[in-house]
């Protein structure tokens, strides 16, 4: 399958055209109902050891493929994994029909500057005020989770959109990551049933789990790595470089930095799935490794658009577009904060593997 994803990724890119043929054969494939649990008709991604690492695989070969599929996918796994923690018997098992039956979930928890969108009750009825910024799968996504906000707090709720309905015509154009149809949606007057709600106000930002599921949009973007060091691979191979030792030093230096993230991802997969430590602990590790992966790709595309020379910014070039989906899907919220709250856990805490 990911073959053909990667294949139709140029003309998807060039048009900013959402995926539907690739997600339909990720239906096909049962993957957008891998994530549930065994016991809800799924394959367990996500659940514990072997979980982690079967989720893992599928996301960086997503990436390989398609960054923006990678990403879509991701948002995805995120809503149904906190339904399955949150939510009330009745919307998990109505939440994991939908999966099964093929629904792609959304999650849009990012507000529009003009303010963030309102949950209220007109007449015993809840109804939405407002709407969300950078959505992706705009006009594509069935079901999404978002946040509202109530009179209690912030809450997450499951909503269910119509396809092609509610997108808002945006002046914001992002130049990668153009096949995710990030957009704006106008969610005012949405009704909602009252067991869409999940959890309690502030759950959404609960941690480990919010900080901790940031492994998985770093494993999307370890695929992107992935795909950019055979893409250098074989364009040096091809143009007979690779005896030159200033290219055999820079490939020796990318594959170090693809390792290292791999080798990161490998273990925060883990422990953001079994969450093996304390809160803080989960959460430091998490963001330490999404750090390390973000500066392995961003040296991965220093080092490649340096030994691919000009060709990696040619349009049309594989290099170009993974670079630039790379550079787009790689400004994560508040990597600053992350590091700084990591730093200071490990001044405190054990290092990682220290006896
Ligand atoms: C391709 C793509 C798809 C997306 N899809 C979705 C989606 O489907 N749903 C959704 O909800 N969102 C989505 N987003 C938005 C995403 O969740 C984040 O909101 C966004 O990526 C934040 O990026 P930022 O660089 O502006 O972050 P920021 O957090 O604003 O960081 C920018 C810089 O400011 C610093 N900084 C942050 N806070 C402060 C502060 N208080 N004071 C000083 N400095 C600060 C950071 O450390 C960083 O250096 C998407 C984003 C991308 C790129």
């Amino acid at each position: 399958m990911l073959p053909l994803l990667q294949r139709d990724a140029a003309r998807l890119d060039i048009e900013a055209e959402f995926p539907a043929e690739g997600f339909d054969r990720l239906r096909q494939m049962g993957l957008l109902r891998a994530c549930l649990p065994e016991a809800l008709g799924g394959l367990g991604f996500g659940d514990g050891a072997q979980g982690a690492i079967d989720l893992l695989n599928l996301l960086q070969g997503l990436g390989e493929a398609s960054l923006p599929i990678a990403r879509l996918y991701e948002a995805h796994v995120n809503a149904l994994q906190l339904v399955c923690r949150y939510g009330v018997p009745s919307l998990i098992e109505r939440c994991a029909c939908d999966a099964i039956a093929g629904e792609l979930f959304a999650l849009w928890v990012t507000d529009p500057p003009e303010g963030g969108l309102k949950l209220s009750e007109k007449d015993d009825a809840l109804v939405l005020g407002g709407g969300k910024a950078f959505c992706s799968g705009a006009g594509a996504a069935s079901r999404a989770l978002v946040t509202a906000e109530t009179p209690a707090g912030i809450r997450m709720l499951i909503i269910a959109v119509e396809p092609g309905r509610r997108v808002l015509a945006s002046p914001i154009k992002l130049s990668g990551m153009r096949a995710a149809t990030t957009g704006s949606m106008d969610l005012d007057g949405l009704s909602v049933p009252p067991d869409a709600l999940l959890g309690e106000p502030g759950d959404y930002l609960r941690e480990p789990v919010f900080s901790a599921g940031a492994w998985r949009s770093a494993a999307a973007a370890l695929g992107g790595l992935t795909a950019l060091v055979k893409i250098h691979r074989e364009e040096v191979l091809r143009r007979g470089r690779a005896e030159d030792p200033h290219q055999c030093a820079r490939f020796g230096e990318l594959v170090i930095a693809y390792e290292t993230a791999r080798l990161w991802m490998e273990r925060a997969a883990l422990r953001g799935c079994l969450e093996d430590d304390s809160p803080e602990g989960v959460v430091a590790y998490v963001n330490l490794a999404r750090l390390a992966v973000e500066s392995a790709c961003l040296d991965g595309m220093r080092l490649s658009q340096r030994s691919l020379g000009l060709a990696a910014f040619m349009v049309g070039h594989p290099a170009e577009r993974v670079c630039r989906d790379l550079s787009t899907y790689l400004r994560q919220p508040a990597p600053d904060e992350a590091l700084a709250k990591a730093a200071q856990f490990y001044f405190e805490a054990e290092l990682p593997g220290a006896r």
